[in-house]
Protein backbone atom coordinates (compact mmCIF):
# COMPACT_ATOMS: atom_id res chain seq x y z
CA UNK A 1 0.00 0.00 0.00
CA UNK A 2 1.93 3.04 -1.40
CA UNK A 3 1.63 6.28 0.84
CA UNK A 4 -0.07 8.94 -0.82
CA UNK A 5 1.93 12.09 -0.12
CA UNK A 6 0.79 15.75 -0.06
CA UNK A 7 1.08 17.84 -3.54
CA UNK A 8 4.22 20.57 -2.57
CA UNK A 9 5.74 22.80 -4.57
CA UNK A 10 9.40 21.81 -5.90
CA UNK A 11 12.37 23.41 -5.16
CA UNK A 12 16.05 22.90 -6.37
CA UNK A 13 18.57 22.51 -3.77
CA UNK A 14 21.99 22.33 -5.64
CA UNK A 15 21.80 19.11 -8.13
CA UNK A 16 18.58 17.68 -6.00
CA UNK A 17 14.61 18.82 -4.92
CA UNK A 18 12.56 18.83 -2.22
CA UNK A 19 9.14 19.06 -2.57
CA UNK A 20 6.65 17.81 -5.80
CA UNK A 21 7.50 14.60 -6.36
CA UNK A 22 11.27 13.94 -5.69
CA UNK A 23 12.13 11.00 -3.31
CA UNK A 24 11.84 12.30 0.36
CA UNK A 25 15.37 13.21 1.22
CA UNK A 26 17.73 12.95 4.43
CA UNK A 27 20.14 15.50 5.97
CA UNK A 28 22.30 15.74 8.78
CA UNK A 29 24.30 18.27 9.89
CA UNK A 30 28.65 18.71 10.32
CA UNK A 31 29.47 18.21 14.02
CA UNK A 32 32.99 19.14 13.94
CA UNK A 33 34.61 22.62 14.07
CA UNK A 34 33.22 24.95 10.83
CA UNK A 35 36.68 26.16 11.18
CA UNK A 36 38.36 22.84 10.14
CA UNK A 37 37.88 22.15 6.69
CA UNK A 38 39.98 19.40 5.74
CA UNK A 39 37.43 18.34 9.16
CA UNK A 40 34.44 19.24 7.89
CA UNK A 41 34.95 17.67 4.16
CA UNK A 42 36.05 14.27 5.87
CA UNK A 43 32.56 13.88 7.77
CA UNK A 44 30.95 15.17 5.01
CA UNK A 45 32.08 12.30 3.10
CA UNK A 46 31.37 9.37 5.35
CA UNK A 47 27.76 11.16 5.47
CA UNK A 48 27.52 10.56 1.60
CA UNK A 49 28.79 6.81 2.15
CA UNK A 50 26.66 6.30 4.28
CA UNK A 51 23.70 7.80 2.02
CA UNK A 52 22.93 10.92 3.07
CA UNK A 53 21.62 13.57 0.41
CA UNK A 54 21.95 16.99 2.26
CA UNK A 55 24.20 18.26 4.65
CA UNK A 56 23.92 21.68 6.98
CA UNK A 57 26.61 23.43 8.67
CA UNK A 58 26.10 25.65 11.43
CA UNK A 59 28.60 28.90 11.32
CA UNK A 60 29.95 31.28 14.28
CA UNK A 61 31.95 33.87 12.35
CA UNK A 62 33.00 35.09 9.13
CA UNK A 63 36.20 33.32 8.93
CA UNK A 64 33.99 29.97 8.87
CA UNK A 65 31.50 31.41 6.35
CA UNK A 66 34.33 31.69 3.97
CA UNK A 67 35.29 28.09 4.32
CA UNK A 68 32.06 27.12 2.42
CA UNK A 69 33.75 27.48 -0.81
CA UNK A 70 36.43 25.30 -0.23
CA UNK A 71 34.14 22.47 1.28
CA UNK A 72 31.99 22.54 -1.19
CA UNK A 73 34.89 22.11 -3.98
CA UNK A 74 35.37 19.13 -2.23
CA UNK A 75 31.85 17.09 -1.60
CA UNK A 76 29.43 16.03 -3.71
CA UNK A 77 25.97 16.39 -1.82
CA UNK A 78 24.63 19.67 -1.41
CA UNK A 79 25.47 21.95 1.72
CA UNK A 80 22.78 24.30 3.41
CA UNK A 81 24.19 27.34 5.39
CA UNK A 82 22.35 27.69 9.01
CA UNK A 83 22.81 31.49 9.73
CA UNK A 84 21.67 33.15 12.84
CA UNK A 85 20.74 37.21 12.71
CA UNK A 86 23.57 38.29 10.12
CA UNK A 87 22.79 39.13 7.10
CA UNK A 88 25.85 39.43 5.31
CA UNK A 89 27.00 35.85 6.84
CA UNK A 90 23.96 34.85 4.69
CA UNK A 91 25.07 37.13 1.55
CA UNK A 92 29.17 36.05 1.89
CA UNK A 93 27.71 31.82 2.18
CA UNK A 94 25.60 32.28 -0.59
CA UNK A 95 28.43 33.91 -2.33
CA UNK A 96 30.44 30.74 -1.48
CA UNK A 97 28.21 28.43 -3.45
CA UNK A 98 26.17 26.88 -0.72
CA UNK A 99 22.94 25.27 -2.23
CA UNK A 100 20.58 26.11 0.60
CA UNK A 101 20.13 28.85 3.42
CA UNK A 102 18.36 28.29 6.61
CA UNK A 103 17.81 31.44 7.70
CA UNK A 104 14.46 32.91 9.59
CA UNK A 105 14.25 36.31 7.83
CA UNK A 106 12.18 37.78 11.12
CA UNK A 107 15.40 37.37 13.01
CA UNK A 108 17.82 39.16 10.59
CA UNK A 109 17.06 43.00 11.56
CA UNK A 110 15.18 44.84 8.72
CA UNK A 111 13.11 44.45 5.42
CA UNK A 112 16.36 45.82 3.86
CA UNK A 113 18.69 43.13 4.92
CA UNK A 114 16.66 39.89 4.44
CA UNK A 115 16.25 42.05 0.67
CA UNK A 116 19.81 42.11 0.17
CA UNK A 117 19.96 38.38 1.00
CA UNK A 118 16.81 37.37 -1.56
CA UNK A 119 18.56 39.47 -4.16
CA UNK A 120 22.10 37.16 -3.91
CA UNK A 121 19.40 34.19 -3.66
CA UNK A 122 17.54 34.89 -6.57
CA UNK A 123 20.93 35.63 -8.86
CA UNK A 124 22.45 32.25 -7.49
CA UNK A 125 18.61 30.38 -7.72
CA UNK A 126 19.70 29.50 -4.01
CA UNK A 127 16.20 28.57 -1.54
CA UNK A 128 15.93 29.43 1.79
CA UNK A 129 14.68 26.92 4.45
CA UNK A 130 12.75 28.60 7.32
CA UNK A 131 13.21 26.97 10.71
CA UNK A 132 10.51 27.65 13.23
CA UNK A 133 11.55 25.99 16.58
CA UNK A 134 8.96 25.65 19.88
CA UNK A 135 12.41 26.72 21.87
CA UNK A 136 12.76 29.77 20.40
CA UNK A 137 9.07 31.11 19.51
CA UNK A 138 8.34 35.04 19.75
CA UNK A 139 7.75 36.47 22.81
CA UNK A 140 4.30 37.97 21.44
CA UNK A 141 2.86 34.49 19.82
CA UNK A 142 4.02 33.11 23.37
CA UNK A 143 1.54 35.08 24.87
CA UNK A 144 -1.23 35.16 22.59
CA UNK A 145 -1.06 31.43 22.54
CA UNK A 146 -1.68 31.00 26.31
CA UNK A 147 2.26 31.45 27.41
CA UNK A 148 3.63 28.07 25.79
CA UNK A 149 4.31 26.52 22.43
CA UNK A 150 1.13 25.91 20.32
CA UNK A 151 0.99 24.30 16.90
CA UNK A 152 -1.09 27.48 15.82
CA UNK A 153 1.71 29.85 17.29
CA UNK A 154 4.07 27.58 15.55
CA UNK A 155 2.52 28.03 12.30
CA UNK A 156 1.93 31.85 13.01
CA UNK A 157 5.50 32.51 12.94
CA UNK A 158 6.07 30.55 10.16
CA UNK A 159 3.75 32.41 8.30
CA UNK A 160 5.19 36.07 9.39
CA UNK A 161 8.68 34.48 7.88
CA UNK A 162 7.19 33.58 4.87
CA UNK A 163 5.06 36.89 4.45
CA UNK A 164 8.36 38.46 4.15
CA UNK A 165 9.65 36.64 1.70
CA UNK A 166 6.80 36.68 -0.39
CA UNK A 167 6.40 40.32 -0.31
CA UNK A 168 9.93 40.42 -2.08
CA UNK A 169 8.58 38.11 -4.58
CA UNK A 170 10.36 35.03 -3.32
CA UNK A 171 8.84 31.45 -3.14
CA UNK A 172 11.87 29.28 -3.15
CA UNK A 173 11.02 28.34 0.31
CA UNK A 174 11.49 25.00 2.42
CA UNK A 175 9.88 25.23 5.95
CA UNK A 176 10.24 23.48 9.54
CA UNK A 177 8.61 23.79 12.45
CA UNK A 178 10.38 21.78 15.27
CA UNK A 179 9.28 21.00 18.85
CA UNK A 180 11.31 18.25 20.96
CA UNK A 181 7.52 17.45 22.05
CA UNK A 182 6.35 14.75 19.31
CA UNK A 183 2.47 15.86 19.43
CA UNK A 184 3.42 19.60 19.36
CA UNK A 185 5.93 18.81 16.28
CA UNK A 186 2.84 17.03 14.73
CA UNK A 187 0.03 18.98 15.42
CA UNK A 188 2.10 21.85 14.04
CA UNK A 189 3.22 20.02 10.46
CA UNK A 190 -0.12 18.98 10.07
CA UNK A 191 -1.74 22.71 10.47
CA UNK A 192 1.03 24.14 8.52
CA UNK A 193 0.13 21.48 5.49
CA UNK A 194 -3.47 22.57 5.48
CA UNK A 195 -2.47 26.04 4.93
CA UNK A 196 0.83 26.17 2.98
CA UNK A 197 2.03 23.96 -0.03
CA UNK A 198 5.91 24.30 0.70
CA UNK A 199 7.46 21.32 1.04
CA UNK A 200 8.48 20.59 4.71
CA UNK A 201 11.49 19.60 6.68
CA UNK A 202 10.46 17.13 9.13
CA UNK A 203 12.64 17.21 12.49
CA UNK A 204 11.78 16.15 16.04
CA UNK A 205 14.20 18.59 17.71
CA UNK A 206 16.66 17.92 20.69
CA UNK A 207 15.19 14.54 20.53
CA UNK A 208 18.40 13.22 22.33
CA UNK A 209 20.67 10.27 23.13
CA UNK A 210 20.20 7.64 19.84
CA UNK A 211 17.86 5.29 21.75
CA UNK A 212 15.27 7.74 22.84
CA UNK A 213 15.64 9.97 19.88
CA UNK A 214 15.47 7.07 17.40
CA UNK A 215 11.85 6.71 19.04
CA UNK A 216 10.66 9.87 19.11
CA UNK A 217 12.02 10.38 15.44
CA UNK A 218 10.26 7.12 14.53
CA UNK A 219 7.07 8.38 15.57
CA UNK A 220 6.94 12.32 14.88
CA UNK A 221 9.23 12.14 11.54
CA UNK A 222 7.14 8.73 10.86
CA UNK A 223 3.88 9.31 11.69
CA UNK A 224 3.63 12.72 9.05
CA UNK A 225 5.34 10.60 6.55
CA UNK A 226 2.53 7.91 7.04
CA UNK A 227 -0.25 10.64 6.83
CA UNK A 228 1.62 11.93 3.52
CA UNK A 229 3.49 15.25 4.77
CA UNK A 230 7.45 15.38 4.69
CA UNK A 231 9.23 15.86 1.42
CA UNK A 232 12.84 15.96 3.41
CA UNK A 233 13.81 15.20 6.97
CA UNK A 234 16.40 15.07 9.55
CA UNK A 235 16.83 12.83 12.74
CA UNK A 236 18.45 14.75 15.25
CA UNK A 237 20.44 12.92 17.87
CA UNK A 238 23.01 14.09 20.35
CA UNK A 239 25.18 11.25 18.40
CA UNK A 240 27.07 10.65 15.26
CA UNK A 241 25.81 12.20 11.71
CA UNK A 242 26.42 9.09 10.26
CA UNK A 243 23.67 7.53 12.64
CA UNK A 244 21.22 10.34 12.25
CA UNK A 245 21.58 9.20 8.21
CA UNK A 246 20.78 5.36 9.11
CA UNK A 247 17.82 6.25 11.16
CA UNK A 248 16.28 8.34 8.60
CA UNK A 249 16.76 5.70 5.71
CA UNK A 250 14.98 3.56 7.80
CA UNK A 251 12.16 5.27 8.83
CA UNK A 252 11.80 6.38 5.01
CA UNK A 253 12.01 2.48 4.13
CA UNK A 254 9.83 0.91 6.61
CA UNK A 255 7.28 3.13 5.02
CA UNK A 256 8.39 1.90 1.49
CA UNK A 257 9.67 5.19 0.48
CA UNK A 258 12.89 4.44 -0.01
CA UNK A 259 14.30 1.28 -1.47
CA UNK A 260 17.28 -0.77 -0.54
CA UNK A 261 17.59 -3.67 1.65
CA UNK A 262 15.91 -4.47 4.46
CA UNK A 263 17.27 -6.62 7.17
CA UNK A 264 14.61 -8.86 8.89
CA UNK A 265 15.54 -10.95 12.79
CA UNK A 266 13.51 -12.15 14.55
CA UNK A 267 13.79 -11.50 18.45
CA UNK A 268 15.13 -14.72 19.11
CA UNK A 269 13.22 -17.02 22.45
CA UNK A 270 13.49 -19.61 24.08
CA UNK A 271 14.37 -21.66 20.86
CA UNK A 272 17.19 -20.49 19.94
CA UNK A 273 20.28 -22.56 20.38
CA UNK A 274 22.85 -20.55 18.75
CA UNK A 275 24.58 -17.10 19.17
CA UNK A 276 22.20 -14.91 16.57
CA UNK A 277 23.12 -11.54 18.04
CA UNK A 278 26.12 -11.27 16.34
CA UNK A 279 25.64 -12.70 13.49
CA UNK A 280 22.59 -10.55 12.87
CA UNK A 281 24.98 -7.60 13.26
CA UNK A 282 27.37 -9.17 10.92
CA UNK A 283 24.76 -9.72 8.23
CA UNK A 284 23.35 -6.09 9.53
CA UNK A 285 26.59 -4.50 8.27
CA UNK A 286 27.12 -6.72 4.84
CA UNK A 287 23.37 -5.93 3.82
CA UNK A 288 23.55 -1.79 4.99
CA UNK A 289 26.41 -1.67 2.12
CA UNK A 290 24.45 -3.16 -0.65
CA UNK A 291 22.80 -0.62 -3.28
CA UNK A 292 20.01 -2.94 -4.05
CA UNK A 293 16.63 -4.15 -3.55
CA UNK A 294 17.00 -7.63 -0.82
CA UNK A 295 14.94 -8.60 1.86
CA UNK A 296 17.36 -10.75 4.05
CA UNK A 297 16.03 -12.88 7.32
CA UNK A 298 17.75 -13.68 10.12
CA UNK A 299 16.10 -16.46 11.95
CA UNK A 300 16.12 -17.74 15.54
CA UNK A 301 14.98 -21.51 14.36
CA UNK A 302 14.49 -23.88 11.79
CA UNK A 303 11.10 -24.97 13.09
CA UNK A 304 9.14 -21.56 12.72
CA UNK A 305 11.82 -19.31 11.10
CA UNK A 306 11.58 -19.84 7.52
CA UNK A 307 7.60 -19.73 7.87
CA UNK A 308 7.93 -16.41 9.88
CA UNK A 309 10.14 -14.47 7.42
CA UNK A 310 8.57 -16.43 4.56
CA UNK A 311 8.13 -12.43 2.96
CA UNK A 312 12.03 -12.49 2.70
CA UNK A 313 14.01 -12.99 -0.57
CA UNK A 314 16.91 -15.20 1.70
CA UNK A 315 17.90 -16.06 4.88
CA UNK A 316 18.90 -17.71 7.49
CA UNK A 317 17.54 -20.08 10.46
CA UNK A 318 20.04 -21.50 13.03
CA UNK A 319 19.70 -24.11 14.96
CA UNK A 320 22.50 -26.25 17.51
CA UNK A 321 25.40 -26.03 15.53
CA UNK A 322 23.58 -26.19 12.35
CA UNK A 323 21.28 -24.08 10.76
CA UNK A 324 18.76 -23.66 7.01
CA UNK A 325 19.32 -21.53 4.39
CA UNK A 326 16.05 -20.84 2.95
CA UNK A 327 15.21 -18.96 -0.09
CA UNK A 328 11.44 -17.23 -0.35
CA UNK A 329 10.64 -19.05 3.03
CA UNK A 330 11.65 -22.57 1.37
CA UNK A 331 14.49 -24.67 2.68
CA UNK A 332 16.83 -24.66 0.37
CA UNK A 333 20.13 -26.21 2.00
CA UNK A 334 21.69 -27.42 5.83
CA UNK A 335 24.40 -25.10 6.50
CA UNK A 336 26.75 -25.80 9.64
CA UNK A 337 26.68 -22.85 12.49
CA UNK A 338 29.95 -21.88 11.34
CA UNK A 339 29.49 -21.22 7.46
CA UNK A 340 25.91 -19.67 8.09
CA UNK A 341 27.65 -15.90 7.16
CA UNK A 342 29.55 -16.81 3.75
CA UNK A 343 26.58 -19.15 2.76
CA UNK A 344 24.23 -16.38 3.47
CA UNK A 345 26.11 -13.62 2.31
CA UNK A 346 26.83 -16.03 -1.13
CA UNK A 347 23.27 -16.26 -1.39
CA UNK A 348 22.74 -12.44 -1.25
CA UNK A 349 25.22 -11.75 -3.85
CA UNK A 350 23.45 -14.56 -6.08
CA UNK A 351 20.08 -12.62 -6.57
CA UNK A 352 21.33 -9.61 -6.27
CA UNK A 353 23.53 -10.07 -9.29
CA UNK A 354 20.88 -11.71 -10.97
CA UNK A 355 18.41 -9.40 -10.51
CA UNK A 356 21.15 -6.81 -12.14
CA UNK A 357 21.15 -8.77 -15.14
CA UNK A 358 17.50 -8.90 -15.38
FE1 LIG B 1 11.61 -17.96 18.44
FE2 LIG B 1 12.03 -19.27 16.15
FE3 LIG B 1 10.26 -17.24 16.21
FE4 LIG B 1 12.87 -16.73 16.40
S1 LIG B 1 11.84 -17.63 14.65
S2 LIG B 1 11.25 -15.88 17.69
S3 LIG B 1 13.59 -18.49 17.56
S4 LIG B 1 10.10 -19.21 17.30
Amino acid sequence: MKIKRRKTKKIRVGDIFIGGEAPVTVQTMVKVDAHDIKAVVKQIKEQEEAGGDITRMNVLDMESVKNFGAIKKQIKIPIVADIHFNYKWAIEAVKQGVDKLRINPGNIGSVDRVKAIVKVCKERRVPIRIGVNAGSLEKDLLEKHGGHPTAEGLVESASRHIKILEDLDFDQTVVSIKSSDVRLMMAGYRLFSKKYDYPVHLGVTESGPPRKGTVKSSIGIGGLLEEGIGDTIRVSLAGGSREEIRVGREILKSLGLMKGPVLIACPTCSRTQFEMIPLVKRVEKYVDKLDAEIKVAVMGCVVNGPGEAREADVGIAGGRGAGALFVKGKVIKPVKEENMFEELVKMIDKIVEERRKK
